[in-house]
């Protein structure tokens, strides 16, 4: 980077406005200011881009392909120039201008092509890897809505399409000469040839892949990585023959068939749904991938069976897992290899990432959807299935009911995960506990025949966003009093325990979460209207909205605290805000009603006089990465309240501690290892452990309705669901009151809340007696907790990653 100071950013800025645009400084808008400021940054990126790619290339280094159905990046703009060390200088050159820097960046759509965490760890990989200049190539779908915009009206959610390549995409290119096609349906054709029996596909449907790269900038190095992203076109652009016939709906039906692919994301977190065009999705990334990743190898190396020594392959869930037979396909049908010759190299090749253990998330597709739309892939997924099968056989002496539940195929159904077991060469799992669930209980049987496959690698998140942009307070605060590029070494959080008695050090870092607080006071102000108190503590639970990770049960508790202020008003002296921020898959019924349910609750509360200055309850709308950006730096109290055993890992627990919130979790994904790293004194763990619920499940010893009849202030919570107050927009909540009680099904309160109630509330009134009476205290163990954050970096994720799966070497 040559241009580094302010005043000739200014001028490329005015002179890109002038001949890119038409227009000058005085007279731009916003977006045409972003669109000439961005144009800047890509052109500084794209000289090291090509090179870096060069020189992967010339020293023959091993690549990863990170394959992924989501990635949810956010914003672009201000994490570039982070990453580039050109924040400050930029900023400096908006000042110049007399132009607001953030205005300037709040034009960019984010780019919001995953659901939730799964897809923000994929984006999180790609910036570690990128900085720790590992050659890698992240792999997914060019979305043209990403994640649905959430609005609420009258407690409801509303979806709205997420139109984020409206203003186009600057740190986009298409690439159309890379494009690859891909086929659909047609029947197989089998001929003898003296070449042995050769396989078509005949009478497809055709889609092309058309890719568009990204440039993913590293923190101070000059090899970006590339995320390549597939977008769907139809093969005649349009039908003239039939537009001119007339036959207008023909001429679009094929451009419709094709186009579909990549128009939406699917909305759905941690469940699967076995809908015939994600199924075309998923295949369209697969069979893309592949054909590019090996027309690049065949150009550089020309010999395939070198592919393990120069690609590795890893798998996030099991959604790009078609990439397996797909390999096999390509080089048994096109390149003429046996199964056993193909299988020695696709066996090297594949790794798999699990992330849940919930069957309702399982990937299982319906044997004949799957065989009409994917023949080949069928036949070879049954190959696949009658090997391993006949390896179970063995090893368990004909034990047919293990052979059965192990099978690739099995009711009619093609089970993703069980091909990625059999097929990987490592499966991992996101968190000690949930590795560890994997290996004894999900996919034990597989265990005990290879447990050399299994292996658990901690998320991670990267701490240039959401340390060194999210918070530039504390970021700042790191470069006064830590020695070395924080933003470079993880490592260096733990220089912050040196501090921890200091007090001119305490003053200035809680100065920086007030702050914050005041910052995020002003944005849902204008957002949504609503003031708060930004005195008050900030308890926070954001994630996606699913029944385990338990908003119900903070609703209970808020409820609670309602009833207990009606009777002593004197209970709360620090008033609270409660603040939620969650997106419900459209399908998700209950998931629905308890965003209602925490809209009656805010109501109730919100509108009692009694309950002025000291609770309050927010529902911050529309859920994405650049809220999380706003919120999580500003919360004293992170919820992590998940069912002990369904959270894998979970990142944004993460996120909370280095931003100098502590924690009141359960034992469970990654909390077990946040209160490993910082000791038991600065978390608050409450609740059963995931040991408890197994048992709980397995053996149905639980029953909530003796809670419910011993604890009469538990009774009076789960009675105003049905009654009193709470009776807003003209509803009950009857339903989950029943399943609290009774449950729909038999099983009564699945996930535990009333079991892990009392604990909570006993474990809160702790943590809230702590924050009132002792604030130094706390604020000394939230430095104590970004302290021990740096280990929660995805650097160190990748790190463990590259060592014990890839063995990628960096780029010279
Ligand atoms: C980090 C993150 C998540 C994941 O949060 P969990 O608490 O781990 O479920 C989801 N959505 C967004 C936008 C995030 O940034």
């Amino acid at each position: 980077m040559n241009v580094t100071d302010s005043k000739q950013i200014v001028q490329r800025i005015k002179s890109k406005l002038i001949h890119a645009l038409g227009t000058t400084i005085g007279e731009a808008t916003n977006d045409e200011i972003y669109k000439a400021a961005a144009e800047c940054i890509r052109e500084d990126i794209m000289t090291s881009w090509a090179d870096s790619r060069r020189r992967v290339q010339e020293q023959g280094a091993k690549k990863l392909y990170y394959m992924s159905a989501e990635f949810l990046l956010g914003r672009a703009f201000s994490n570039n120039l982070i990453n580039l060390g050109l924040y400050e200088t930029y900023k400096a050159a908006f000042l110049e201008m007399g132009i607001d820097f953030d205005a300037i960046t709040e034009e960019e759509n984010e780019a919001g092509l995953g659901n939730g965490g799964l897809g923000r760890l994929a984006a999180c990989f790609l910036d570690s890897l990128s900085t720790m200049e590992l050659p890698a190539v992240g792999c997914g779908i060019r979305y043209e809505y990403g994640m649905f915009r959430q609005k609420i009206v009258d407690g409801t959610q509303i979806e709205m399409e997420d139109d984020w390549l409206r203003d186009g995409n600057i740190w986009e290119i298409e690439r159309p000469e890379l494009s690859v096609e891909v086929h659909f349906n047609g029947t197989i054709e089998e001929n003898w040839t003296e070449n042995g029996l050769e396989i078509k596909q005949k009478d497809y449907n055709t889609v092309i892949a058309v890719p568009y790269d990204m440039p993913i900038i590293g923190y101070k190095t000059k090899t970006p990585a590339t995320l390549r992203l597939w977008s769907a076109r139809s093969k005649q652009r349009f039908d003239l023959h039939s537009f001119n016939e007339g036959i207008y709906d023909k001429a679009m039906a094929d451009q419709t068939f094709a186009e579909a692919i990549s128009k939406v994301l699917y909305p759905s977190d941690d469940h699967m749904q076995g809908k015939q065009l994600r199924l075309k999705q998923f295949y369209f990334l697969a069979s893309a991938t592949m054909q590019s990743m090996l027309k690049r190898h065949k150009q550089i190396f020309s010999d395939l069976h070198t592919l393990p020594d120069h690609v590795v392959i890893q798998i996030n869930e099991t959604h790009p897992a078609l990439a397996i037979p797909e390999l096999m396909r390509i080089l048994m049908d096109e390149e003429g290899f046996g199964w056993d010759e193909a299988y020695q190299i696709v066996k090297k090749m594949f790794h798999y990432t699990n992330h849940t253990i919930m069957t309702e998330a399982m990937e299982c597709w319906d044997e004949n959807m799957f065989r009409f739309l994917l023949p080949r892939i069928y036949q070879i997924v049954c190959a696949f299935n009658e090997k391993y099968c006949n390896k179970i056989r063995a090893y368990y002496s004909h034990d047919e009911e293990k052979v059965r539940s192990m099978a690739i195929i099995g009711n009619n159904e093609i089970r993703m995960a069980n091909l990625c077991v059999a097929v990987c060469r490592r499966v991992n799992g996101v968190s000690n506990l949930h590795g560890d669930i994997l290996k004894e209980k999900i996919f034990n049987s597989s265990y005990r025949i290879f447990p050399q496959k299994y292996l658990a690698i901690t998320n991670g998140i990267t701490h240039r966003r959401w340390f060194g942009l999210a918070n530039q307070g504390l970021y700042h605060l790191a470069k006064e009093y830590i020695k070395g590029d924080i933003l470079k070494d993880y490592h260096l959080f733990e220089q912050f325990l040196l501090y921890k008695e200091d007090e001119e050090f305490l003053k200035k870092y809680s100065e920086v979460k007030e702050n914050n607080k005041i910052r995020f006071a002003k944005y849902i102000k204008e957002k949504q209207g609503i003031e708060i108190n930004p005195d008050s503590i900030f308890d926070v639970h954001c994630k996606r909205l699913h029944e385990y990770k338990r908003q119900l049960m903070k609703c209970l508790h808020i409820i609670y605290v309602y009833q207990r202020i009606k009777k002593d008003p004197e209970c709360i002296t620090t008033p609270i805000t409660f603040i939620f921020a969650a997106k419900a898959a459209p399908g998700y019924t209950k998931a629905k009603e308890i965003i209602r349910l925490i809209h009656s609750v805010a109501e109730m509360v919100n509108k009692d006089p009694d309950m002025k200055g000291k609770i309050q309850v927010v529902f911050v709308e529309d859920y994405c990465v650049s809220v999380a950006e706003m919120l999580i730096p500003a919360a004293d109290i992170s919820e992590q309240i998940s069912t002990a055993g369904m959270e894998a890992s979970g990142t944004g627990n993460m996120k909370f501690m280095m931003n100098g919130a502590l924690t009141i979790g359960t034992m469970d994904g990654a909390n077990i290892e946040i209160a490993e790293r910082v000791g038991r004194e600065n978390i608050f763990i409450f609740g059963d452990s995931a040991e408890g619920n197994y048992n709980k499940k397995t053996y149905h010893t639980y029953n909530p309705g003796i809670i419910f009849e011993n604890n009469p202030w538990i009774r009076d919570v789960c009675n105003c669901l049905i009654e009193g107050n709470l009776l807003y927009y003209g509803k009950k909540y009857s339903e989950i009151y029943q399943s609290l009680l009774f449950g729909e099904y038999g099983e009564a309160d699945p996930y535990y809340v009333l079991a892990d109630f009392p604990s909570y509330i006993e474990t809160y009134e702790t943590m809230y007696r702590l924050y009132v009476d002792q604030k130094e205290e706390w604020i000394k163990k939230t430095v104590i907790n970004t302290a021990k954050s740096g280990y929660f970096s995805s650097d160190r994720t990748i790190e463990q990653y590259n060592e014990k799966i890839w063995n990628l070497k960096p780029v010279k």
